[in-house]
């Protein structure tokens, strides 16, 4: 009597380390894949096909699609910034164009921000060119905040905040206008009242000439 039949075989493709969705470290793992073997007395002998791919961390054994080594964590991190320095940027472009004049020292504190925080100096010229696009195709805060916040964590939206209300009080006063703007920012990103009442007071602290109207 001849045994045959089928059984899969898997080898390793490649191996290295990769961040593990389970442990959420880089952990080493082996890209292995699974061939189809026809078995003779239980022995492979004629490869039959591909039956699948798959990534296993040595770690916790945990078994991934082979898209997992393709997560790189540095530019997930980059899109963040991204995102977050667009939003940053944009927002403050806006509370420059909410009082109906662009001022010199908005410019200035607008510019400090972003070369501050942000990755890619920019330089007046730039900024000037960029505040005259968001008034060319002017949208509205909350329209473009709600757009953006699922991508933006806490610190994120308090810095954007902050970063408005800095903007603001370059002229030498906050206008109603301004005001407005801020809270509507504010509940665009769900930020609670007192959140942001929270964040007013910290900075109307440091800024003698805050005025509310
Ligand atoms: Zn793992």
């Amino acid at each position: 009597m001849i045994i045959f039949g089928t059984r899969g075989v898997k080898s390793t493709l490649a191996q290295g380390n990769f961040v593990c969705p389970q442990c959420a470290t880089s952990e080493a793992y082996k890209h292995k894949k699974v061939t189809k073997f026809f078995t003779l007395y239980f022995i492979p002998v004629i490869p039959l096909g591909r039956m699948g791919e798959y990534v296993e961390c040595q770690r916790c054994r945990g078994t991934f699609v082979t898209r997992v080594l393709e997560y790189d964590p540095d530019s997930a991190r980059n899109e963040f910034q991204s995102i977050y320095e667009k939003a940053m940027r944009h927002t403050m472009a806006m509370i420059v164009l909410a009082d109906g004049e662009i001022d010199d020292n908005e410019l200035k504190v607008v510019l400090e921000i972003i070369n501050k925080f942000g990755h890619k100096d920019m330089t007046m010229g730039e900024l000037v060119a960029y505040i005259f696009e968001v008034q060319r195709n002017p949208e509205n805060i909350d329209t473009y905040l709600r757009k953006v916040t699922p991508s933006l964590n806490e610190h994120g939206k308090e810095m954007i905040i902050k970063c408005a209300i800095a903007v603001a009080a370059a002229d030498g006063q906050v206008d109603q206008s301004e005001i407005l703007s801020i809270k509507e920012m504010a509940t665009a990103m769900e930020m609670s009242a007192m959140h942001l009442k929270g964040i007013l007071s910290e900075m109307t602290e440091k800024q003698t000439s805050f005025s509310t109207n």
